[in-house]
């Protein structure tokens, strides 16, 4: 089964941060939790850092934490769309420690219905693609800890092998439109007449703000950032500089497109600066850009691991951190 909760208030949101973004150090707190269920940690290696979620008392809560099984699935709504996605370990009833982790609400309760979660992923997608997916109205607001509704779930696991495959098809479904957008009206902003492209120093800019474009919520793009990325990939192909295509009419000079390494929509993984920056825009040839959209992961992997090791120092050095397992995660791959 899926589930979804959400952490939209200030506290929640902190909560979320602090022991699902984040792993939490759980070794301290281990001596107050139930032997058997210590054991369970123990075994799945969960005896130091962990990830966990909780609800607090009540008659629907209870239910669906009771219905909660082990390899079930965790979406996460945070704000403006979903965030993260993880699977159920461990779970069990612990007022002291939930107390101790995230104090109490206004009402004296606390999130004692734990559970414990391994293999958080970053994900987004907005409500509307989650409603669009699923067949929920349009007008559908994730709203605290629930599954999806069994029937809508039933539909649309027929499609796959099991919940992960479903979420990584949800989420990618996503990036297939963040693609769109990308190869459209992007692409052709980006013709100009490169002499007129200023060759300024690379500065970390701050995060942009969204817009909505097609019922779905985008990061704005500079064209002439991306024009200045161009610019100093000399129209090359950044993969392979042999890779020559055609001669634009617009700028005089060999065709190339803009892509984002780190895709725009994981904006909301670097809350301080701007993915929309010259180091993290590649100059590809049309073959290549597809490629990195559509090839099977070998190839993928091949072509990430490649652009990681050319501009992982530059874009530490704005600001921007990351993993060559990150960089997998963020096109759907382990
Ligand atoms: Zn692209
Ligand atoms: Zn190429």
């Amino acid at each position: 089964m899926l589930y979804y909760f959400t952490a939209c208030d200030k506290n929640a949101r902190k909560h979320y941060e602090d022991t699902v973004a984040k792993p939490y150090l759980i070794a301290p707190l281990l001596e107050k939790i139930d032997p058997a269920v210590q054991n369970e940690l123990m075994t799945q290696g969960l005896d130091q850092h962990v990830h966990m979620w909780g609800a607090v008392p009540g008659p629907s809560n209870k239910k669906r934490w009771s219905n909660l099984k082990v390899g079930d699935g965790v979406l996460v709504y945070v704000k403006e769309g979903f965030r993260s996605y993880a699977k159920v370990v461990v779970k069990t009833i612990n007022r002291e420690v939930a107390e101790y982790i995230w104090g109490t609400d206004n009402e004296d309760r606390t999130w004692e219905y734990i559970y414990f979660l391994k293999e958080v992923k970053s994900v987004n997608f907005s409500k509307e693609m989650f409603s669009s997916f699923f067949g929920y109205k349009t007008n559908f607001i994730p709203q605290g800890f629930s599954n999806i509704e069994e029937t809508k779930f039933q539909i649309r696991m027929k499609k796959y092998p099991n919940v992960d495959a479903l979420v990584n098809d949800l989420n990618n479904n996503f990036l297939m439109s963040d693609e769109d957008l990308e190869d459209g009206d992007y692409q052709n902003s980006l013709e100009t007449d490169f002499r007129k492209v200023e060759d300024k120093p690379e500065v970390p800019k701050k995060k942009k703000k969204q817009r909505i474009l097609n019922g779905v919520k985008v990061w704005d793009r500079d064209p002439k950032v991306a024009q200045r990325a161009i610019k100093k990939a000399l129209f090359q192909c950044e993969f392979d500089i042999n890779h020559s295509t055609f001669i634009s009419s617009v700028s005089k000079e060999n065709y190339v497109e803009a892509h984002h390494l780190i895709p725009m929509k994981f904006q909301n993984d670097f809350e301080n600066v701007s993915l929309d920056t010259e180091s993290n825009i590649l100059a590809l040839c049309p073959n290549c850009h597809r490629m990195i959209h559509h090839s099977r992961p070998k190839e993928k992997k091949l072509l990430l691991k490649e652009f990681y090791e050319k501009r992982k120092d530059q874009l530490h050095n704005l600001g921007i951190e990351f993993s060559l397992v990150n960089l997998n995660n963020f096109y759907g791959m382990k």
